[in-house]
């Protein structure tokens, strides 16, 4: 993703880019937009760091690598940028609420200066004698009236080209904020996400005594699978098992992908058999599927996978409860994989 925002105007943006595309050719570098975001904030002035860093390695004449380059974006760019947006999309929300207060102030000043002028017209009127003043003091009235409608109608026009932008600002936070929680491959929540989830509803089931699940997955010998059809499939495959777990949770049921090949369910107001019949339709949901490439007609059988089931313990730290929620896992895999195992069969297994 190349969304890093600098801030400049477009003269010094010209001049910036006009410049880093001089230094990258004279210096070899390759004209990728991550060298490029690299380059042109060397030539802007918002990252002395960046310069600094950048000058240093230019002073011992060494050649610019892809690696150097990579970890020059990954250190000053790549964690920043999602940041960056949620930033600069929250600060133009504050500028348009302080254009509104602005705005508010200047139009009660006014309603003020309406009625200091509202009271010497009266003022006037009752002083004045004769039909002539009395009608030069109301057609002042009037007059003020009228401003005071214009500048009105003018604040209510300003006000409500304010909440227009700030209501599509904020959608562009929540765009962005929901694809911060969002697997790039898969589409469902990311690790994340889960995370995040995981320490509410546990916080929830704490103040209610609701039971909460926790189920965690891992694709039955999927290494193999990849080494056999090539990684492009097993990513065909992780997007199959993810809709087919988004599919058997609902409300407020979760299903992340936790991991590379590993995906957890949060499953909130749900007693651990009740998790065990969620678990198993998605376990049978996938081990259903027959896997087929749909250019070459190849049939590549069966997936299955292995879960573990365990419960919260309130007041536990999730760390456990997520240590025995693997374990679950790890059993279903020594006792054959293709199966469901519940926190409470560990012993029962063990003792096999
Ligand atoms: P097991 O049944 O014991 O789980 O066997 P396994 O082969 O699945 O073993 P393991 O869970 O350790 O394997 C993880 C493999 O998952 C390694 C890697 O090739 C694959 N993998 C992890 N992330 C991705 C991914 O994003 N895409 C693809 N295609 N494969 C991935
Ligand atoms: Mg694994
Ligand atoms: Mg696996």
């Amino acid at each position: 993703m190349w969304a890093v925002e600098f801030g400049d105007s477009r003269d010094q943006a010209d001049k910036y880019a006009t410049q880093a595309l001089e230094l990258m050719r004279k210096l070899g570098v390759p004209p990728t937009p991550k060298n490029f975001t690299i380059w042109y904030a060397y030539c802007g002035e918002k990252f002395p760091d960046l310069r600094k860093a950048l000058d240093a390695i230019l002073s011992k004449e060494e050649a610019f690598d892809a690696v150097q380059n990579a970890a020059l974006y990954e250190k000053y760019f790549a964690s920043t940028d999602e940041g960056l947006a949620v930033h600069e999309t929250g600060r133009q929300i504050e500028d348009q609420m302080a254009k509104i207060l602005t705005m508010l102030v200047n139009a009660s000043e006014g309603v003020g200066d309406f009625e200091a002028s509202l009271k010497s017209g009266l003022g006037n009127i009752s002083k004045s004698s004769g039909i002539g003043s009395i009608k030069d003091a109301v057609q002042h009235l009037v007059m003020e009236t009228q401003k005071m409608q214009d500048s009105n109608r003018k604040l209510q026009a300003k006000l409500e080209d304010s909440s227009t932008e700030i209501a599509s600002l904020r959608q562009n936070l929540e765009d962005v904020q929901r694809e911060a929680m969002t697997d790039a491959l898969t589409g469902i929540a990311n690790r994340k996400m889960f995370d995040a989830m995981l320490r509410r509803t546990a916080a929830e089931a704490m103040e209610t005594g609701e039971p909460l699940c926790l189920a965690l997955t891992d694709i039955d010998f999927f290494k193999k699978f990849n080494d056999t059809y090539g990684h492009q499939t097993g990513d065909q495959v992780l997007k199959l098992v993810a809709r087919i777990m988004k599919e058997n949770v609902k409300g407020r049921d979760l299903a992340a992908r936790y991991g590379g090949e590993e995906f957890g369910v949060i499953l909130p107001q749900t007693a651990i058999a009740d998790a065990r019949t969620v678990c198993e339709q998605i376990r049978n949901g996938v081990a259903s599927k027959r896997i087929r490439n749909r250019q070459t007609g190849e049939e590549m059988g069966n997936i299955t996978l292995s879960l573990g089931i365990a419960l919260f313990r309130p007041g536990e730290p999730l760390s456990e409860l997520i240590h025995r929620a693997d374990e679950g896992l790890y059993f279903a895999k020594r006792n054959g994989r293709n199966q469901t195992i519940l926190e409470t069969e560990l012993d029962t297994i063990e003792a096999r």
